[in-house]
């Protein structure tokens, strides 16, 4: 006899429970990242492994990071809905959508072009209105649009590049990983305060590499 088919609402109370099991517990957090379906942002033979707490591949070589880490580092980054939020690494656009329900406007930035055109097309169909998708080095941040309240870069560097750090806020946070990609990298968040930079560290986690110049599309 065939199993039943998971219903959606059944599979959308798994992905929670996996969020929350894995230290997702903001509820606001939890809200958005039920609001936006994982499923458009994986296209091809992956798509039916969405609502799995994986990482998938993506377009261009990239990778969709694993959901529990997206709630993760939304969490971390303490979003609020006045908030202006850079992102760096736009990949399938799914952490950026997850932002957009957060905060008042998010500009996300991939050195892809072909990635960041899919992704705007999501947006576009997802009415995901105040999201700015753009091609470029996202190393050296969006000086234009500085100051951020808030960035997040979900590209592993060695170290958090200085143009990001720069164009942070005063009392803002910035959560990114860190550390050579072929070893072990840390996610650490940096608040800028009055006098200086304080960083805490948190789990180790797994991301691509942060590169310079623009990719070429495959
Ligand atoms: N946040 C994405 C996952 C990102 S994967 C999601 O939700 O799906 C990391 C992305 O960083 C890749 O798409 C890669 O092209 C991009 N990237 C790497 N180096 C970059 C750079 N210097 N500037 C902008 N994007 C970069």
């Amino acid at each position: 006899m065939n199993e039943p088919a998971t219903s959606d609402a059944e599979r959308k109370m798994q992905f929670l429970y996996a969020l929350r099991s894995k230290g997702v517990t903001d509820n606001a957090v939890l809200s958005a990242m039920e609001a936006v379906d994982r499923g458009p942002f994986i296209r091809g033979i992956f798509a039916n492994r969405a609502y799995e707490d994986m990482p998938l591949p993506i377009a261009c070589g990239q990778t969709i990071s694993q959901p529990s880490v997206v709630g993760l580092m939304t969490q971390a980054l303490e979003v609020s809905p006045r908030d202006k939020v850079l992102e760096i690494g736009t990949g399938s656009g799914y952490q950026a959508a997850i932002l957009s329900k957060l905060a008042r406007r998010v500009y996300t930035i991939d050195r892809h072009r072909r990635l960041v055109r899919e992704a705007r097309e999501i947006f576009d169909a997802l009415q995901l209105n105040n999201i700015t998708a753009i091609t470029a080095d996202g190393s050296f941040g969006l000086a234009e649009q500085a100051p951020f309240d808030r960035i997040i870069v979900t590209a592993a560097a060695e170290d958090p590049p200085g143009p990001l750090l720069a164009q942070l806020k005063e009392g803002g946070i910035m959560v990114l990983p860190v550390g050579q990609s072929d070893a072990v990298q840390h996610l650490i968040r940096v608040r800028k305060t009055a006098t200086g930079l304080e960083y805490d560290e948190m789990r180790a986690v797994r991301f691509v590499p942060l590169l310079e110049g623009l990719g070429k599309d495959t």
